[in-house]
């Protein structure tokens, strides 16, 4: 088996206990690597490192075009190892390798590139008074950022946390999901190849709940947390943050709506509709697991939309044609298993899909449930979609905003007033209006309510990655 160490201090060491744990690779139910199992102790020394990388070190006093060659460097250096970074993803949670390598690892160095050049060409304020003074802004480095990630796009979401942090020149703590270890460390491997200083990007492999990642959070060392997962999980560690001040960004669950109008090009909306559930497994927290249709044209999108589903290929992630692979962990199976169980008992029908072999659910189309089903409130995180009809649009949008959550929404319509109406009506971070999934690096990323706290991407990351400093100057000397 593959041994995947902490990166701590730009050496790859073994946890100071030497404990270890297997990952599983989801489609063998077989363990495929051992990782060091870190604890409070690697954690401490991680932070302990990464707080001397920034006190003392080189990295954050380089120019921004200096860390920019570096960070660049870091994006060839995943380019020509998608093959290994791809398969590592795959191999720890069962995701298709097309999309894995495919898409995964091209944009985990599209964040390296994009933060490295963002921060690189960022203007700011200056602000001319009219007392004879002038005011201009500084975006300076926060210091030591701890960085917890989850395991549905391990590589991608890690990279658009650790980019970011390290651009605007703060050292990290990484701390990956325990069923996703092993791309974390090999991005390490190669930051350190890539000329990254020691302790500038640390990795401490490990659990959450008394073990590394609540270590992290509490550690006074750390001057940033950026987590994304459960917004359960999410409450707990911003629970921790207030205690030490810790400004904390949390991109947590969702349960996104999809509203599909009568008006709307239906093959358009069928296709991206498909893929906004059941990309993944439908492992994506902005799943559009709700879907509203119009009942004018519900009896036809089902048709379509469930013959789509039945089309999908389902098999050996290492597959290049496999779109489903399996769930990423047992524990995730069981818990998606007993949803999909439990559709008839709360009187929904399964129109198409079900359980498939070892660890897999099949692209899973439910009908007859009405808005208050558990389904159609709680974040399933697997390929299960909902669909309940709707008669008018001001009733689509009290379905779609009667959530918890609200990372995202999508809406299908060929009315260009709909669409701006309908936009500015949901209560969500992201609306995708005939598409999902569409992002620019600049726009701002997150979630309202209990899809979580702050923004992510562009100026929004560089307000969140610096301690922004306003510097007042007297123009004209007083006699
Ligand atoms: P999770 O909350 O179980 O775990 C996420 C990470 O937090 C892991 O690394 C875990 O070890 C760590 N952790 C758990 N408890 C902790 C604690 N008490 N202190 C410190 N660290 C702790 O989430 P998950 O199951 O890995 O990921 C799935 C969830 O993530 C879903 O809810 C999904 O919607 C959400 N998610 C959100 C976004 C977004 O951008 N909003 C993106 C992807 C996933």
């Amino acid at each position: 088996m593959e041994f995947f160490g902490h990166i701590i201090d730009g050496d790859e060491v073994t946890s100071a206990s030497d404990a270890t744990f297997a990952s599983v690779d989801p489609y063998l139910r077989q363990p495929w690597a051992e990782v060091a199992l870190g604890d409070a102790t690697d954690a401490d020394r991680a932070v302990t490192a990464a707080r001397r990388a920034f006190d003392e070190g080189p990295w954050p006093r380089m120019g921004h075009g200096e860390r920019a060659r570096i960070l660049h460097r870091l994006a060839d250096l995943i380019e020509a190892h998608a093959d290994e970074l791809g398969l590592a993803d795959t191999r720890d949670m069962g995701k298709p390798i097309s999309q894995s390598r495919g898409n995964d690892v091209p944009r985990a160095a599209a964040n390296f590139r994009f933060f490295a050049d963002h921060a690189r060409l960022s203007t700011a304020d200056t602000l001319p008074m009219d007392s004879g003074h002038h005011t201009y802004t500084r975006f300076e480095a926060a210091g030591v950022v701890a960085a917890i990630a989850p395991w549905n796009f391990p590589l991608m979401l890690e990279t658009w946390k650790v980019a970011p942090a390290l651009a605007w020149g703060n050292t990290v703590v990484l701390k990956p999901a325990e069923d996703t270890p092993a791309s974390a460390t090999i991005l390490a491997r190669l930051a350190l190849e890539a000329g990254l200083p020691p302790g500038v990007l640390n990795v401490v492999h490990g659990y959450g709940p008394d073990s590394a990642g609540q270590a992290l959070t509490e550690h006074p060392y750390v001057d940033r947390i950026t987590f994304t997962g459960e917004s359960g999980t999410g409450r707990i560690i911003a629970a921790a943050a207030a205690r030490n001040l810790t400004p904390v960004s949390l991109e947590l669950g969702g349960k996104g709506a999809n509203l599909v109008f009568a008006d709307a090009n239906l093959d358009t909306a069928v296709d991206w509709s498909i893929k906004a559930i059941f990309t993944n497994s439908g492992q994506v927290c902005l799943a559009g697991s709700r879907l509203y249709v119009q009942r004018d044209v519900y009896t036809e999108f089902l048709r379509r939309f469930t013959a789509a589903a039945e089309a999908m290929m389902i098999g050996d992630p290492n597959d290049e044609a496999t779109q489903i692979g399996p769930l990423a962990s047992r524990e995730h199976y069981t818990k998606v298993r007993d949803y999909v169980e439990t559709v008839e008992s709360e009187g929904g029908t399964i129109l198409s899909g079900g359980l498939g072999d070892g660890w897999t659910v099949r692209p899973t189309v439910v009908t007859d449930l009405g808005q208050d089903a558990r389904h159609s409130r709680e974040e399933i995180f697997g390929p299960l979609a909902v669909v309940i009809p709707f008669d008018t649009e001001a009733e689509a949008v009290t379905l779609a905003n009667d959530s918890h959550y609200g990372l995202n929404a999508m809406l299908f319509t060929d009315n260009l007033h709909r669409a701006h109406r309908v936009s500015a009506a949901l209560h969500a971070g992201t609306v995708w209006v005939n598409c999902f999934f569409v992002r620019d690096l600049r726009a701002p990323f997150g979630g309202v309510a209990d899809s979580g706290i702050g923004r992510e991407g562009g100026n929004f990351s560089r307000e969140f990655f610096t301690e922004p400093k306003a510097v007042v100057i007297q123009i004209n000397q007083s006699e």
